[in-house]
């Protein structure tokens, strides 16, 4: 954990921010579940590395989501970050392995996190460009295993993937508008029991308005074809 206090206090010194801020690690930390003028970002898609400690397997997973709450009090400032775990696809009774992040990965993810700091808890105008991508630095194998991820179970995983990806910060959540959040994260729970990550193609998410353009456009053609071959053959 020293590595992540590490990058964050030097990013705190790089972007000016003279208050003192501090990060820890809270493995009970949940999403939508926040304390008054507290804060949530949530970075998904992250590239995280993961060991069994039982069979020694190693898995990289794009899943693999960091969040954190945070707030400013009186002329300081608390982060609290959970990684979220994932568990052995080899082994029958597995443990949920902590996931380990590349030093480039974590600059990247702390850099956003000060960035959201600035703009969220001192109105500093941000753009999005200020924001870094956090690039997946090697090729993911294989589908997300939803049983064996802490994030499925919590019905996190199928909530970000349904958000738009233009901002990868996003949802931020205010304490208040964690209870409307709450009851419909319990709606979300029931859906994400089934255990797959598999896109349902009558979902919003499929493109009919671009399947509809298409086709319009290729009837278009065709009768314009038709209608050549029909004069040159009357002819
Ligand atoms: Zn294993
Ligand atoms: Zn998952």
């Amino acid at each position: 954990m020293g590595t992540w206090k590490d990058i964050f206090a030097m990013k705190i010194a790089d972007m000016h921010l003279t208050e003192p801020w501090t990060l820890q690690e809270d493995e009970t930390l949940k999403v939508h579940v926040l304390r008054p003028s507290w804060k949530e970002f949530v970075q998904r898609r992250a590239l995280g590395r993961f060991r069994c400690s039982q069979c020694f397997h190693e898995w990289s997973s794009a899943k693999a989501h960091v969040l954190f709450h945070a707030r400013r009090w009186q002329g300081w400032g608390m982060v609290w970050m959970r990684a979220f775990r994932q568990a052995c696809r080899r082994c029958p009774d597995p443990q949920l392995e902590e996931p380990e992040f590349s030093q480039e990965t974590m600059t990247r993810l702390l850099h956003n996190l000060v960035v959201k700091i600035l703009k969220y808890f001192y109105h500093v105008s941000v753009q999005p460009s200020d924001l870094l991508e956090v690039v997946l630095d090697a090729p993911v194998m294989g589908p997300h295993n939803s049983t064996r991820c802490k994030g499925c179970q919590l019905g996190i995983c199928r909530e970000l993937r349904l958000a738009p990806a233009s901002d990868p910060w996003e949802p931020l959540m205010d304490a208040d508008k964690a209870r409307t959040h709450r009851a419909l994260k319990h709606q979300d729970m029931r859906h994400s029991a089934t255990p797959t990550h598999r896109p349902c193609p009558f979902t919003s998410n499929f493109p009919w308005k671009h399947c509809c353009c298409i086709s319009i456009t290729l009837l278009c053609i065709l009768a314009v074809f038709l209608f050549v071959l029909l004069y040159f053959i009357e002819k």
